[in-house]
């Protein structure tokens, strides 16, 4: 993994910057790291942005598990779907938050730490006209409590002027106060606006600096999502192009042909058409004769509709499977077509991936992560196939 710790123009004539870039890697020297630089003409920066925290004493505990920064990413989860939940925050981002999730809870609570609310008026009319918003003004959060099952059922709440604390029954608690943009680097080389986020010129991914380009989260302070990210990447890339072009720097390489994939992901699998000799299945038809008759390696990842990072981990995924074909077997059960299925497996958000052999569970992952990690996992538990004949 390489991590930019940070960057300056070159001094020479020809145009470009310089990197000091650490290296972790397993085996390196006792720091830990390689640092080198890297010397370039041109760059993007893809850096992204962290949903800002409030830090409750139980925030990790319940992380993913009842807590979330993203209603539109989370709101399908079974967890949430009919139940009260709650958004903290004023702005237009908590606000847009608490609507889009009337549409699956039974009611929000919209808890907001001073008076009034810093959201467009527009929101606002939105918000007071909506009988399923409760608005709590100079509210602020303390915690959130669990019951005896140990998941999420309220959050302690503290009324600003008097200090008197309670608990609001709710099963979520949605953030929508903010995001930090990861630019730290840098500050004081390429303009940033006063939240920290890089300034492009308008319908571009150019910054101040000729030859820098931005794309994704961390230029972008309103949408912040998979598809706009990928498309200002593109953007980005493309500039990058034209500019390398414009200066005659330009080098082609050209990617060797890619093999085909040996199976398929079969459209859905029904009883009829169901065979176990394939490697990759969808649907709680095949989870069940998998889960009962294989014996290999059972890869169960969970998806939903809305979720923009399980687009991402899919193909990643996918490729990995490819990698140990007959040692494994892979289903993808969408959420919000088998329900039951994602309750039963205790599954609190999308993408997961669960991970079973001869009918025990050996690890869950929730989020996207590095391709090793799955990669690693599925060698060390694949079903050995010469093992299992001999
Ligand atoms: C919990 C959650 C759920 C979401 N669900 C959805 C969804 O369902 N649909 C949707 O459309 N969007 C969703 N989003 C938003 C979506 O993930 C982002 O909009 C998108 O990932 C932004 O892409 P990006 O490339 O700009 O940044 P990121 O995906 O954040 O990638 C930035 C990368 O840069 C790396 N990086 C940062 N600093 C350095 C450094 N100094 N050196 C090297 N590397 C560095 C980071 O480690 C990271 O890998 C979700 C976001 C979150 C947090």
């Amino acid at each position: 993994m390489l991590e930019v710790l940070s960057s300056k123009p070159l001094a020479s004539e020809s145009k470009g910057f310089a990197f000091w870039v650490k290296l972790v890697a397993p085996g390196l020297p006792s720091a830990g790291y390689l640092s080198c630089v890297i010397k370039c003409h041109s760059l993007i920066i893809a850096t992204g942005a962290r949903a800002q925290r409030l830090r409750l004493p139980h925030e990790d505990e319940f992380w993913s598990r009842g807590i979330s920064a993203c209603a539109i990413c989370d709101r399908a989860s079974p967890l949430f779907k009919g139940q009260v939940l709650a958004v903290v925050g004023g702005g237009d981002t908590a606000t847009e938050e608490a609507i889009y999730l009337t549409k699956y809870a039974s009611h929000v609570h919209l808890l907001v730490r001073r008076d009034p609310l810093r959201a467009s008026k527009a929101m606002q009319d939105r918000i007071f006209n909506n009988p399923n918003i409760t608005v709590h003004f100079n509210t602020e959060i303390v915690d959130v409590v669990s019951n005896s099952k140990g998941l999420m059922s309220g959050i302690l709440i503290k009324t600003v002027d008097t200090g008197e604390e309670s608990v609001l029954e709710a099963k979520g608690l949605f953030y929508g106060i903010g995001h930090s943009p990861n630019s730290k680097l840098l500050e004081g080389q390429v303009e940033l606006d006063s939240a920290g986020y890089i300034l492009v010129k308008e319908s571009t991914a150019k910054t101040s600096v000729e030859g820098v380009f931005a794309a994704g989260d961390v230029q972008d302070h309103e949408w912040r999502q998979t598809v706009t990210a990928a498309g200002s990447g593109c953007l980005a890339a493309l500039s990058v192009e034209r500019y390398l072009t414009s200066k005659n720097l330009l080098v082609e390489f050209h990617q060797p042909q890619a093999e085909d994939n040996k199976k398929e992901l079969m459209e859905k699998d029904v009883q009829e058409g169901f065979d176990i000799t394939y490697a990759k299945h969808k649907g709680q038809y095949a989870l069940r004769k998998l889960y009962h008759e294989s014996p290999r390696l059972l890869c169960v990842l969970y998806t939903s509709p809305s979720c923009g990072p399980c687009r991402a981990l899919k193909p990643m995924l996918s490729k990995v499977i490819d990698e140990f074909d007959q040692h494994v077997h892979f289903v993808e059960i969408d959420i919000t077509e088998d329900p039951e299925i994602a309750e039963a497996a205790e599954i609190m958000g999308t993408p997961c991936v669960q991970f079973f052999k001869n009918k025990e569970m050996l690890r869950t992952i929730s989020g996207v992560k590095m391709k090793r990690e799955y990669r690693e996992l599925i060698g060390a538990n694949k079903w050995d196939l010469e093992l299992s004949c001999s």
